[in-house]
């Protein structure tokens, strides 16, 4: 339907709308690492397309249509995320990148075909839910790691973060989706959790990496 960069611009703008109440024009030019006059520009042409709303003055809203495409573009990243690591044994730390290029491919069947061969996944390797044809999202009723107590036993479903850094850190630990983990102890002072799951009897989790740990009790 669109350039590159107005793909860009428009899953920049629905991960925005997910994270804060109020979208304006400053915080998308950070998110996208851009100047404010091309973000203006932009915008204006968004709203011609009728991906988003946009009055001066005003907060940028994201239509219907607006969520749809960029859940189109979301579902073709995750899928190619899925088939890299499930058919081509890349790591899960590997492929954002690799998928930042295919997500832009114009080709339905391509994905059509790629979701097939995987089986007709729901998650990506990361737990993220993979939106269907019609851009639609099934949400899992998932806690952060950081809000469990004590004595809970958990299983992680999903990562909040997954910069290539915090993943090569889980990796260090051994830690994959789908662990099942016990909570031993919460450190008062920091809020440091020690958990043991499979292999790893005893190991300290700070605050910051439990927050980013999404969990089914
Ligand atoms: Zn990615």
């Amino acid at each position: 339907m669109a350039s590159q960069t107005i793909e860009n611009y428009l899953k920049a703008l629905y991960n925005l709308s997910n994270d804060v109440d109020e979208i304006n024009v400053t915080d998308l030019a950070k998110s996208m690492d851009v100047s404010l006059p091309s973000v203006n520009s932009m915008v204006k042409k968004l709203a011609k397309m009728g991906l988003i709303l946009y009055e001066k003055y005003k907060p940028l809203q994201i239509t219907d249509l607006g969520k749809k495409e960029a859940a189109l573009i979301i579902r073709k990243h995750r899928l190619t995320e899925m088939y890299l690591v499930e058919k081509m044994g890349f790591g899960w730390d590997e492929v954002h990148h690799i998928a930042e290029h295919i997500e832009h491919l114009k080709s339905p069947e391509f994905f059509n075909r790629v979701d097939e061969l995987l089986g007709f996944p729901t998650h990506d390797p990361h737990g993220s839910p993979i939106p269907d044809k019609n851009g639609h999202f099934e949400s899992m009723d998932l806690r952060k790691l950081s809000e469990c107590k004590v004595g809970e036993k958990v299983v992680v479903k999903a990562l909040g973060h997954t910069s290539e850094e915090f993943l090569k850190f889980l990796n260090s630990k051994e830690f994959t989706l789908n662990l099942q983990l016990k909570i031993l102890a919460i450190e008062s002072f920091d809020n440091s959790m020690t958990l043991s799951y499979d292999g790893h009897p005893e190991e300290v989790f700070s605050e910051k990496v439990c927050e980013k740990l999404l969990v089914q009790v």
